[in-house]
């Protein structure tokens, strides 16, 4: 029987693998290098207001995950963003009827995140470097040479090329080869609001195929709970940010700022301030074949999980941590 669980990484994946485990009656501990839960779902509140600057929005698709955010919806922290959504195509913007219902937390993707967390004991600004296996227990060892130990089973949640390097050293044959690529994220207030193009008038997200620069610029002040203040996420493709992934983070977010003037049908208003973020393990290039989204070595008590072993969304991040967590139960 395992009792006692360390997760190692406070992501949608380890939240949800360690909730089910804590709800199953496992003694669970999170340990996350940053200053709060949510990884690449956080957000950030500056002196200029809420931005998300990972995952935009969310849909759901699966029955289970469906169950599970009806519940935080009707406890609020999760609504539907009704997202009026826009295209640019070929220079040209256009409306763009969604496929799949999107949510986002209320009043931002965190709010997920932290409610999810919130019964849990998480140590935040704890990063593991190291992991030992000594008879049938593990420790592992973090940025301060502090030791926790006496864990059954190890979870490690953490982007695929980190996990890989956490686990070097370690006689495993679990092997996290995904690539991840990156992603820039800007963050801009400005002065006035948008002017809005005739056809997509009040749009709250929009796809940018014709930009060399960016993939999506969203309205944050249009997310259920939000109001005031025109403030924009910009988020730059794969090649853009893996060219200028080592460039300083003020010059990314002028660049980027005037990619968005260069494709965006109208002058801008005056910028009050703003900011980029670079996220070094955004996306997964490619998945594992043949797993049941999730890696487990039952020999060693040791398992991966995260979005990378099925798809780059937070639905699939959800999946990966949910499904290890029964397949321990189960053992
Ligand atoms: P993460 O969220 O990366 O969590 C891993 C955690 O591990 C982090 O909190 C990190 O601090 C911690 N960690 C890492 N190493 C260590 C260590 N050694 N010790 C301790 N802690 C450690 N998905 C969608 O569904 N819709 C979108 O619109 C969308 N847009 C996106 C836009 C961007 C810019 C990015 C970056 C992602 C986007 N995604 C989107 C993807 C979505 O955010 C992810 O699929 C999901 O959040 C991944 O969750 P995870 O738990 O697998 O990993």
């Amino acid at each position: 029987f395992l009792h006692n669980i360390a997760v190692i990484g406070a992501g949608m994946a380890g939240l949800s693998a360690a909730r089910a485990l804590q709800q199953a009656g496992r003694n669970v501990q999170i340990f996350d290098k940053g200053r709060r839960p949510g990884g690449r779902m956080s957000s950030r509140h500056n002196d200029h207001g809420l931005f998300d600057l990972g995952a935009q929005y969310f849909t759901v698709r699966d029955p289970e995950f469906a169950q599970f955010i009806t519940a935080f919806e009707q406890q609020g922290s999760v609504a539907r963003w009704p997202g009026i959504m826009a295209r640019q195509i070929d220079g040209q913007w256009q409306a763009q009827p969604p496929e799949h219902p999107r949510y986002s937390g209320m009043p931002s993707m965190a709010a997920l995140t932290d409610a999810l967390s919130e019964p849990m004991k998480v140590h935040q600004q704890v990063r593991i470097t190291s992991m030992t296996r000594t008879g049938s227990t593990w420790t592992l060892e973090d940025q301060k040479e502090q030791q926790w130990s006496g864990f059954d089973h190890v979870i490690v949640a953490i982007p695929a090329p980190q996990a890989a390097l956490l686990l070097k050293g370690i006689s495993t044959s679990l092997r996290p080869q995904t690539n991840m690529s990156p992603c820039w994220s800007t963050w801009v207030r400005f002065r006035g609001a948008l002017d809005m193009p005739s056809g997509i008038e009040n749009w709250h997200g929009a796809l940018l195929e014709s930009s060399p620069v960016l993939r999506w610029a969203g309205r944050n002040q249009t997310r259920p709970g939000q109001h005031e203040g025109e403030r924009l996420t910009l988020l730059a493709n794969d090649d853009w940010s893996d060219k200028h992934l080592e460039d300083a983070a003020d010059q990314v977010a002028d660049r980027m700022i005037k990619a968005f003037q260069d494709c965006y049908p109208a002058p801008l208003p005056a910028i009050d301030a703003c900011g980029a973020h670079r996220w070094r393990y955004a996306q997964p290039c490619q998945t594992p074949e043949n797993t049941p989204g999730y890696l487990i070595e039952k020999p060693t008590q040791l398992s991966l999980c995260g979005d990378w072993c099925i798809d780059g969304r937070v639905e699939a991040a959800w999946l990966s941590g949910s499904r290890l967590a029964q397949a321990l139960c189960g053992q």
